[in-house]
């Protein structure tokens, strides 16, 4: 059975990171919607998604759901399983993609980041992510080779139109208020992995959930 993994966390909380990992690790499909909106915002800097995204508010649920469905029907595959980082957001999301893991018969887990709003600020305030390949950095705790320069790819490192202290602490409310109660609708496939320690201490922890969800699977 196909197992639908759902990174779930406060913006900073590390989901990109950790999820990256984990879908190279097992050969899981990674589904970024923040990566996909980004993407998309490149050849539309000024247009309607950028200013949503750039606010740190969400993208409507129309737009996100058809982005979901239309990157699922052309990605390829998921055989070995799909990490979604950033999607559900809002309860309208989590009921569609309870449709969508009916039809393909797949199983969700979820995976909490937590981590405080204090050390998010703070970690995300050092973010730098390149300017082609998403690729991320952290001042001063993962600094690339050159300064500036993407280890992976050699294009621009740059910080997000949403990353500032003001628009990070906007899209912390944005998540108390709808992201939050997605933790109790998957109160029955939720596991909690401390989010506060550094990135390979947390990595092993979420890689012990995820090697017990795959040994769970029947
Ligand atoms: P973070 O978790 O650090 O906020 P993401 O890269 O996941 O960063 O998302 C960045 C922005 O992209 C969000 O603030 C929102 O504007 C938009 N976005 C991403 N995923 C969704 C989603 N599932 N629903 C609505 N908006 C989304
Ligand atoms: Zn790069």
């Amino acid at each position: 059975m196909t197992l639908i993994c759902i990174f779930l966390g406060v913006p900073g909380s590390g989901k990109g990171t950790q999820a990256n990992r984990i879908s190279k690790q097992f050969g899981m499909a990674q589904l970024s919607t923040g990566d996909l909106f980004r993407e998309a915002l490149k050849n539309d800097p000024n247009g309607k998604l950028a200013k949503i995204v750039s606010a740190g508010d969400l993208v409507p649920d129309e737009m996100v759901l058809e982005l979901v469905k239309r990157t699922l029907k052309s990605k390829g595959d998921y055989s070995k399983g799909i990490i979604f980082d950033g999607f559900p957001r809002t309860i309208k999301q989590a009921d569609a993609l309870k449709e969508i893991v009916r039809e393909m018969g797949a199983k969700i887990q979820v995976i909490l980041l937590e981590l405080g709003l204090e050390k998010a600020i703070r970690r995300i305030s050092g973010r730098r992510i390149c300017s082609q390949c998403a690729m991320v950095y952290h001042l001063p705790n993962h600094l690339p080779k050159e300064e500036g320069i993407c280890d992976h790819c050699g294009a621009d490192l740059i910080s997000r139109a949403d990353d500032t202290e003001e628009k990070i602490k906007k899209r912390h409310h944005v998540y108390l208020e709808s992201t939050l109660p997605l933790v109790g609708y998957y109160k029955n496939h939720l596991v909690r992995v401390d989010a506060s320690q550094v990135p390979d201490d947390v990595y092993r922890n979420v890689e012990k959930c995820m090697k017990a969800m795959a040994n769970d699977q029947t």
